[in-house]
């Protein structure tokens, strides 16, 4: 498995690329067996037709481009896309958003995804800190991360009892647990989504991995990583 990411690694590498775009990054995690959405590339609007069509409506449609770090900044994300006609429009109106916000940039094509069920939001990162080596972090998404910098950390390898330590550790756990009107998330499928990220960390040479969004489902039905983002060494 860390042979076929490699692969994608060294073609970004020869292209200049530091950092991976969201379909190789989310690639090298299905590689790792990390659940990501359902995706595919797309590179003229008749094509973004054929694939939302396979994918199955509602999709969620995102700029790929190498120059571009926060897609919806640039009105490069939009999600709840439910026809053909809407695939069409919005293929043309991302181009139209990414080419006035960032002229220069290169848009690689456009990327249709399954529209994943809102789940909590929880980040699973890593880097690869200069002292301590591949270091991972777990935390809940938006303003618990942004404004509480409410989030744990681990030195990889991080085993089992240790995500699990990880994610009762922040002060937000009692949401996962179902606190006032949340459900009970699926606390397991966290853990394993750590583990891997653990893996991937220390087998290949990537310097940050950001899995943000990754959506937390009720309990036995899982996770899913919506948006991620892979910086090579
Ligand atoms: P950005 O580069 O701006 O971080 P994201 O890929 O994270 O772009 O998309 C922005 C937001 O759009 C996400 O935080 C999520 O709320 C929503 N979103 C993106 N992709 C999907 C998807 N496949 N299904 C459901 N919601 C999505
Ligand atoms: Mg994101």
């Amino acid at each position: 498995m860390s042979q076929r990411a490699i692969e994608i690694i060294e073609r970004a590498r020869r292209e200049g690329r530091k950092v991976l775009l969201e379909p190789e990054a989310k690639t090298i995690c299905s590689f790792y067996n990390v659940p990501v959405t359902v995706f595919d590339v797309a590179k003229s609007s008749e094509e973004a037709v054929e694939k939302a069509k396979r994918i199955g409506f509602p999709v969620v449609m995102k700029i790929i481009s190498p120059d571009i770090i926060h897609k919806s900044d640039v009105g490069g994300v939009f999600v709840n896309v439910k026809n053909e006609e809407e695939v069409i429009t919005t293929y043309n109106k991302i181009v139209e958003n990414v080419k006035q916000a960032v002229p220069k940039a290169r848009i690689y094509g456009i990327l249709i995804q399954e529209m994943a069920p809102q789940g909590v939001e929880t980040i699973v990162g890593g880097i690869r800190d200069p002292q301590f080596g591949p270091t991972i972090m777990f935390g809940l998404g938006g303003i618990f991360v942004e404004i509480l910098k409410d989030v744990s950390f681990r030195i990889a390898p991080v085993d089992k009892d240790e995500a699990l330590e990880m994610i009762q550790e922040i002060k937000g756990y009692p949401i996962l647990q179902g606190y006032r009107g949340y459900y009970k998330a699926d606390i397991g499928s966290l853990v394993d989504i750590i583990m891997k990220v653990s893996n991937m960390l220390m087998d290949l040479p990537i310097s940050q991995l950001d899995l943000n969004p990754v959506f937390v489902y009720e309990e036995g039905k899982g996770a899913k990583v919506i948006d991620a983002r892979v910086v090579l060494e």
